[in-house]
């Protein structure tokens, strides 16, 4: 089922999360055992990350460094596929414009819908010190919303060759947004205009980055509504686990923390874990009162804070 249909036949909010890909070389066990962890909560769907190659540096015995150009988390779809088929919940696959051509991006999406995958999530992706070389026959898209344009002209049977009496694949579509404004944006509110235009485009819902403050993302619901956005806004939930994480949150994720937390937690460096799950159920709670579509739980691959939070609602 898609998330669209998921979202309209709830009366209330539901429960969603998102995983990370193990890195190369390890096992999808990291990946299943969260996934056993927290469905006993029901999820309605579990999201799976994409990540296009990056350069990475690594030290010879020599001495001297090497370049090396690979996927550090590489098998999103294979993931959906176990978990959907094993599991038997709904995956949104990640699909990003970043690292993938127009054409792997359409293999990508015949590969799905053999898998009986019909939900994917359209991001642009950031660049990892890489910038990919194509062959001048292939193309690429540049904006999340150039991606979600070509996810609709397969949902009407349009391939990039024409094909004859190729069929339509069938997928819904996510777009991402940021209550707290894209870190590229000049402004939130030029953001929430090239919002509009993915859902123009074709989307059917948002996905929010992760916030801390629920004020930031009912103002930007409401901002979203003013400009004619419709479609539900799903919100990212992030459960703070350890002090480092009051650090690399912000500057990897461009988002603000509320005073209170911080120094609740500073104050308190060996109950950090405790701290961060009360704070979370508590917004949480907030979020489930404003009757949200969905919380969303950027889970990655640590889910027993999360289920502590859950266990509360779901
Ligand atoms: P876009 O919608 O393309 O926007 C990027 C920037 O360009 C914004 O500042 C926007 O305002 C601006 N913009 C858009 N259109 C135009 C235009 N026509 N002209 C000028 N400016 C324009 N990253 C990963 O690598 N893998 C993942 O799996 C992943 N999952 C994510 C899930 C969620 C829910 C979220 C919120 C983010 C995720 N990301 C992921 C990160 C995301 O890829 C980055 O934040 C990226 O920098 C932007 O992606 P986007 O799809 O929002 O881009």
């Amino acid at each position: 089922m898609k998330v669209i249909e998921h979202i309209s036949k709830s009366n209330g909010t539901l429960f969603s999360f998102e995983i990370v890909p193990p890195p190369r070389g390890k096992t999808i066990t990291a990946v299943t055992d969260v996934v056993e962890t927290l469905l006993p909560h029901n999820p309605s769907w579990i999201d799976v990350t994409a990540h296009p190659a990056g350069a990475y540096y690594n030290e010879r015995p020599d001495g001297t460094i090497e370049r090396k150009i690979y996927k550090k988390r590489p098998g999103t779809i294979g993931i959906c596929g176990v978990i959907q088929n094993r599991f038997r919940v709904d995956t949104v696959t990640h699909l990003l414009t970043q690292g993938f051509t127009k054409e792997e991006t359409e293999d990508a999406m015949i590969e799905l819908n053999f898998l009986g995958i019909h939900n994917v999530l359209a991001l642009r992706g950031d660049g990892l010190n890489y910038n990919k070389q194509y062959d001048k026959s292939r193309s690429v898209n540049h904006y999340a919303i150039d991606l979600v344009k070509q996810i609709n002209d397969v949902k009407n049977g349009k391939f990039l060759d024409e094909l004859s009496q190729s069929l339509p694949l069938d997928f819904g579509v996510g777009v991402a947004g940021y209550p707290e404004k894209h870190f590229e944006a000049p402004s939130l509110k030029l953001d929430i205009q090239h919002l509009k235009d993915k859902v123009d485009a074709g989307a059917d819902y948002i996905a929010t980055q992760m916030f801390f403050k629920n004020d930031k993302y009912f103002e930007f619901v409401s901002l979203c509504r003013e400009a004619g956005i419709n479609v539900p806004i799903v919100p990212g939930i992030k459960v703070i686990k350890n002090l480092k994480q009051f650090n690399s949150v912000p500057s990897n994720f461009y988002v603000d923390f509320p005073d209170e937390f911080v120094e609740e937690a500073h104050a308190n460096p060996n109950h950090v874990e405790e701290i961060g799950i009360r704070y979370a159920i508590k917004q949480c709670e907030e979020l489930v009162n404003a009757k949200v579509p969905s919380l969303h739980f950027y889970v990655m691959n640590d889910a027993k804070s999360v289920a502590q939070v859950v266990k509360k609602f779901f």
